[in-house]
This record gives C-alpha cells, sequence and structure tokens, in this order.
C-alpha cells in the first residue's frame, strides 16, 4: 500500500538551523524559495551572476548569491534549474558540499541515468511538487497544498526522511498529501506518461483526428473544434471525477459509441508501442538520445518543434482561440476572486 504523508506527519524542527540554497529561481525555483522562506527557513538563492533572474529574487526579498557560495552556506542544495543544465551546474557546487549535507531535486533523470554522481557522504533527497511552480506558489498563498512525491536515493545521516519530509511540509506539499516513490519510478513513470500518453500520445491523436476528418472534405474549423478545443472539456470531467463522471456526464449515444469503438482506435499496436517505448525509458536508450541530442545543439529538436508549429491545426485554432477570449477572461476574473 502506498503511505500518504501530511503535516502531522512531518516535523519543521529537521529543518531548525538550516540553510536551504535554492539553485535556480524559476518556475520551481522561485516556489520553493518563497514558500519555504515564508515557512521561516533561511534560504539563499543560488543564481550565475548572468543571470537574468537575479533582480526577481531580489525584488521577492531573497537574499542571492552565485550557485557555488550559496552552497557553501548551505546545509541543503536544491537543484532547480533546467535538468539539461544541471550536470554543469553540479560541477559549480559540488566542492562546496560538505559530509551531511543534502543534495535535493524536483526531478529524477540525473541522478537515475547517472548524469550526477553524488558524493558518498550526502544525502540524496527528491521532493517533486506534482505541478507547475507557479501553482505551488499561488496554492501556499491561498492556505492549500500541492501534491507532491518524496524520494530518498542516499541517506548518509539517517535523516534523509524526516528532513524530506519537513522540507516538503515547508513549501506546502504536506497540505495535500505526499508519496513516497523511488527515483527510479519517479523518472521512469514520469518520462512514459508525458511520451506515450500526456504530451506526445494526446497530440498524435489529435492530429491523427483532425487530418481524418479535414481529408474527408469537412472544414478545418469543426475538425479543430472536434478534435482539440473539446478535449479540454472531457479531460476537466476526468480529472473531476474519473472516467465514469465523464461517462455520465456526455449523451449516451457518444457514451455507447466510445465505450463500443475507443479500443478499435487504441488498440493492440498501441500497446505493443507503449511496451517498447518504455523499454527505452527503463534501459537509458531514451535517456541517451536525449543527452546526445543536447550535446548536438538539438537539431532534431528544432526540426521536431518547427514542424510541430507550422501543422496546419495551429493555423487554423489561432484565430478560433480568440472568439473564445471572453471564457479565458472570465475563468481568469474567477481565478482573481477566489485568490482574494
Ligand atoms: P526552469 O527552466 O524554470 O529554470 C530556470 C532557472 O534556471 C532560471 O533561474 C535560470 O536562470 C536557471 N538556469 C538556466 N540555465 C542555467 C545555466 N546554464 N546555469 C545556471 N542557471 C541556469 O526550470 P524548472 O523549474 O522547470 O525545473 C527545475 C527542476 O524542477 C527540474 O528538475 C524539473 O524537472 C523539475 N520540475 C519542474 C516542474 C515544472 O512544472 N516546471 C514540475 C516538477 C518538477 P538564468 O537567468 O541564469 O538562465
Ligand atoms: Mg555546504
Ligand atoms: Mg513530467
Amino acid at each position: 500500500d502506498t503511505t500518504v504523508y501530511y503535516d502531522d506527519d512531518a516535523d519543521s524542527s529537521y529543518l531548525d538551523d538550516k540553510t536551504v540554497a535554492v539553485i535556480g529561481y524559476g518556475s520551481q525555483g522561485h516556489a520553493h524559495s518563497q514558500n519555504l522562506a515564508e515557512s521561516g527557513v533561511d534560504v539563499v538563492v543560488g543564481l550565475r551572476k548572468s543571470s537574468s533572474s537575479r533582480q526577481a529574487a531580489k525584488d521577492d526579498g531573497l537574499r542571492v548569491a552565485t550557485p557555488a557560495t550559496a552552497a557553501d552556506e548551505a546545509d541543503i542544495v536544491s537543484v532547480l534549474v533546467p535538468d539539461t543544465v544541471q550536470p554543469a551546474v553540479f560541477e559549480e557546487i559540488k566542492g562546496s558540499l560538505e559530509p551531511g549535507d543534502t543534495l535535493q531535486f524536483a526531478h529524477g533523470f540525473n541522478i537515475h541515468y547517472n548524469q550526477i554522481q553524488p558524493p558518498e557522504d550526502v544525502d540524496v533527497t527528491m521532493v517533486a511538487p506534482k505541478s507547475p511552480g507557479h501553482l505551488v506558489r499561488r496554492n501556499y498563498e491561498n492556505d492549500q497544498g500541492t501534491p507532491g512525491l518524496l524520494a530518498i536515493y542516499q541517506d548518509v545521516t539517517g535523516e534523509a526522511k524526516e528532513e524530506g519530509l519537513a522540507y516538503a511540509k515547508a513549501i506546502g506539499c504536506t497540505r495535500a498529501g505526499v508519496i513516497e516513490t523511488t527515483f527510479r519510478e519517479e523518472t521512469e513513470t514520469d518520462l512514459f506518461g508525458e511520451q506515450a500518453v500526456l504530451c506526445g500520445g494526446a497530440t498524435a491523436l489529435v492530429k491523427e483526428g483532425y487530418e481524418t476528418l479535414v481529408d474527408a472534405g469537412y472544414s478545418p474549423e469543426m475538425a479543430y473544434f472536434e478534435c482539440l478545443n473539446e478535449l479540454k472539456l472531457i479531460v476537466d470531467l476526468m480529472y473531476e471525477g474519473g472516467l465514469s463522471n465523464m461517462w455520465d456526464s456526455v449523451s449516451d449515444t457518444a457514451e455507447y459509441g466510445g465505450l463500443s469503438r475507443g479500443d478499435d482506435i487504441i488498440d493492440e499496436h498501441v500497446r505493443e508501442n507503449m511496451e517498447a517505448m518504455l523499454e527505452d525509458v527503463q534501459d537509458g536508450t531514451f535517456a541517451r538520445e536525449w543527452i546526445n541530442e543536447n550535446q548536438a545543439g538539438r537539431p532534431s529538436y528544432t526540426q521536431l518543434k518547427h514542424a510541430e508549429e507550422t501543422h496546419h491545426i495551429e493555423e487554423v485554432g489561432e484565430p478560433l482561440r480568440d472568439l473564445f477570449a471572453w471564457a479565458d477572461e472570465e475563468e481568469e476574473a474567477a481565478e482573481a476572486a477566489a485568490d482574494d
């Protein structure tokens, strides 16, 4: 059974008299720094001298130093720069890690695929909010929490888990619930999910559906609404109450059509493709490809990104989304009211 940790399971005193260096002030970095500081933890933000985020961190009332100086001061070094630059940034800070310090992450890629080899005498932990940073921050300000994951890769002090839970509490994660996992499980499920289902699978499904309708002579605008725009409504229903909630909300015709036809679209070949994709994640094939791609200056990435940006559905969608701008404005107004 999976254990879920809440505020009562976390003891904030494990962060007493400790300094946390947050390296990076982007999506996760700004949220962790500000939430930690407001929870009474001593925080120093580590940023390179040329960093465009330095001023933002200072304006938010935080102390800023170079990554190496921040790590020198700190007992816990939270590495929150992009995954692809973490190995280079680690080279700058590793000399600042003292025995018993903690190296802390929000994603397991570099540790799991050996792109960062931590010293043997430090704790290595992961506290990973399951949400973009701006929500981690906004939820905290609204006395709400953000669900998160906790994983311990190396525990030399015997206190890695307690300290990790205290960190999770300070950024607001134990208000919502923290699940314990491993670096391997977090990394592999994260990569598989974004490739097969969330980012890769969903966009491919949308494009195939759109192209099928347009190639059959239907109007691109109709195809856009059916295959892309309405997906949000369906996903919202699943998010709110699971698959049954969605099926209960659509018409009986939609329900029968979907239940009887879905498996013909996502058939056994898709399952085979998914299993092959998972194997590439598990045996490091994908990780090696992505690391090489970055070392080569991202040639394939650039090409794929360009092809996606110039897909017909993108041209068709832009003016149509403007028609729906009123819906976004209403949603923003509702969110602003809820924030007050
Ligand atoms: P961001 O892309 O938002 O990080 C940007 C920050 O990193 C900036 O402060 C930037 O400063 C700094 N930075 C960028 N390049 C360099 C460099 N070469 N050297 C030094 N600093 C650099 O990262 P995220 O917050 O998205 O991701 C951080 C970690 O959190 C990752 O491990 C990610 O997987 C994980 N994570 C992210 C989530 C998300 O939703 N974004 C969700 C959960 C986990 P500068 O001005 O100097 O460029
Ligand atoms: Mg130190
Ligand atoms: Mg992800």
